[in-house]
């Protein structure tokens, strides 16, 4: 009998901790997931960038559970069609979105998305697109014309926009916004934090809305409430290198899938 006891013992230590680590038990969130990535590309574990990094494999894998999970990849133009309450989001809506506009997003990236007929949203720091390691404003403007991609502001100097005073916060939404603009000839309607929940807090986000952007998406995990209570950021699940495709399936269902 006793040893009974320990082994339901064991055995629920064994499910708290792995619960502790992983969602899974969690219910399923119901409403609109973007999905926030940074690099394409391969590295190594001892690299900083490894958690921000996914493998084209692993990548082109997630996309292909996605779509075998029911999900619909939109973008720009379908958040805000249904914000604006033109048309409803399609059943299990998801935006991915990439920060940082990195050159391998159009190396590596932008040819996946074309193979799977896929969406994204790019945030740019626009004073970083032409240097080494960058999109050039060439490739940016071959992505946006293939439908596939739309771009975002990640600010003009990739700023904690926390530090500055209200006029050097402004200064950078609005010449990001304007640049974006100039070079696409299009409206540049979403913003995303640099520095994620520590790059801004309750003085900075009117100032998104003031330099005129609809949508501002943040690194805190999670699957957004639709409609969208826009008081709030948007939430943004973290895929991160190396996950397991059941670190995914928990990512895309619970919008996050570790502590
Ligand atoms: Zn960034």
């Amino acid at each position: 009998m006793n040893a009974l006891i320990w082994t339901f013992a064991a055995l629920a230590a064994v499910l708290a901790a792995a619960g502790c680590r992983w969602q899974f038990w969690r219910p399923v969130k119901k409403g609109f997931l973007s999905l926030m990535y940074h690099h394409i590309g391969v590295t190594d574990k001892k690299d900083g960038q490894f958690p921000f990094t996914i493998p084209p494999q692993q990548f082109e894998m997630q996309l292909e559970m996605l779509k075998k999970h029911g999900f619909t990849f939109i973008g720009l133009r379908e958040l805000k069609a249904a914000a604006e309450q033109q048309k409803p989001l399609p059943q299990r809506p998801v935006l991915l979105t990439f920060d940082d506009g990195y050159a391998d997003h159009f190396d590596a990236l932008f040819p996946l998305l074309k193979k799977h007929g896929a969406k994204a949203l790019i945030f740019l720091i626009t004073d970083s697109v032409g240097k080494p390691g960058y999109l050039t404003w060439e490739q940016i403007r071959q992505m946006k014309q293939s439908d596939l991609v739309d771009f975002g502001s990640h600010t003009h100097t990739h700023a904690r926009l926390r530090k500055l005073s209200n006029e050097d916060a402004l200064k950078e939404l609005t010449l990001s916004k304007r640049l974006i603009e100039e070079n696409l000839q299009t409206p540049c309607e979403a913003f995303c934090y640099p520095f994620g929940s520590g790059g801004f807090d309750k003085r900075i986000r009117p100032l998104v809305f003031q330099a005129g952007y609809l949508f501002d998406f943040s690194t805190k995990p999670g699957v957004n409430p639709w409609p969208w209570n826009s008081a709030k950021t948007l939430l943004r699940a973290f895929p991160r290198g190396g996950e397991t495709p059941t670190d995914f399936y928990i990512q895309i269902t619970r919008g996050k899938s570790k502590f």
